[in-house]
């Protein structure tokens, strides 16, 4: 089966926009999203195009908040407290990469975390790990909710996360721990890369390496989520050889139109879930 992330994510907009008609229909608000966008990287430029776009269609206000490549961080900072204050505004994200001047760590501790729609804030990532409630990193969130649309218990599964970034890897493990799967993260210094996949039964690959995945890496029957976006010629590929896994395994998302369209659909849901809990 080749999981359908552009319909899953469909979905997932349709019932947060009915939630945000039914929830300003009760009191008169609505969610606000602030980004702020430093310098004009192209990937940046369409991802923030696209995040207000899919906002505006659930009814999420959306603003853009532009600054030159050159901007200081003083300057960055002190837009982020005044969002932070501002009781109008229910998320905020502050779009990566960031120029060299400018400290990532620093901008994403200066987020109020009941702010943080990314849920790169440490108190957020404490949350997580701690199984607490907190806002959960959108791509991972996205990832989760596709494989349990494949199997809804996941408890005693043996689940392989190919990549402990803290974006993707690391918050996965801990999504699929508190789902009671067994956990096993591997990375660029794991010896027997390959035997390690083939023992998942759930295979999440975040990587960055085109096609690194062959069929040889999976169980038969297994769920293989791939996180990858590269770029091979003028072809977007995921991690994983999609042509020759998809007839052995029992789901793959395919790139695109997999876990991409989620990750923008969690992030809607993400500043959905700050708004109610103001
Ligand atoms: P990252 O921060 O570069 O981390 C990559 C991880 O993969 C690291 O843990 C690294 O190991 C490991 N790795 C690299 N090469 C390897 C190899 N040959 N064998 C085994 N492990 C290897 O990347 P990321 O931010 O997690 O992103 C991963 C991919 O997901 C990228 O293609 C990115 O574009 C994509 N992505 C997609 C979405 C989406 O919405 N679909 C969102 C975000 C990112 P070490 O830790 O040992 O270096």
């Amino acid at each position: 089966m080749i999981i359908d992330g552009i319909k899953e994510s469909a979905k997932l907009r349709e019932q947060i926009k009915k939630e945000i008609t039914n929830l300003k229909v009760q009191t008169n608000k609505s969610p606000k999203l602030s980004v702020i966008l430093i310098g004009d990287f192209a990937p940046s430029l369409i991802y923030v195009r696209n995040k207000e776009k899919k906002s505006k269609e659930v009814g999420i206000n959306s603003e853009i908040i532009r600054y030159p490549y050159d901007i200081t961080e003083q300057e960055v900072l002190e837009k982020i407290r005044e969002l932070n204050e501002n009781k109008d505004v229910s998320g905020i994200l502050v779009q990566l990469p960031l120029p060299p001047q400018i400290s990532k760590e620093k901008i994403i501790n200066s987020i109020n975390p009941s702010k943080d729609v990314d849920g790169f804030h440490p108190i957020n990532v404490g949350n997580l790990a701690s199984g607490n409630k907190g806002i959960v990193p959108c791509t991972p969130l996205g990832c989760l909710i596709l494989i349990k649309k494949i199997e809804k218990n996941l408890s005693g599964k043996h689940a392989v996360i190919l990549g402990r970034s803290n974006l993707n890897g690391k918050p996965m493990a801990q999504l699929l721990l508190k789902e009671n799967c067994t956990v096993t993260i591997v990375h660029s210094k794991t010896k027997n890369l390959q035997n390690e996949c083939r023992k998942a039964d759930i295979l999440v690959v975040a990587v960055g390496v085109p096609n690194l995945v062959k069929s040889d890496w999976v169980k038969k029957d297994s769920i293989v989520i791939d996180v990858g976006i590269n770029k091979l010629g003028d072809k977007l590929v995921g991690d994983v050889q999609f042509d020759e896994i998809k007839n052995k395994v029992k789901a793959i998302t395919p790139v695109p139109g997999g876990v991409g369209p989620m990750t923008i659909a969690c992030l809607l849901k993400n500043t959905l879930d700050c708004f109610k809990d103001r």
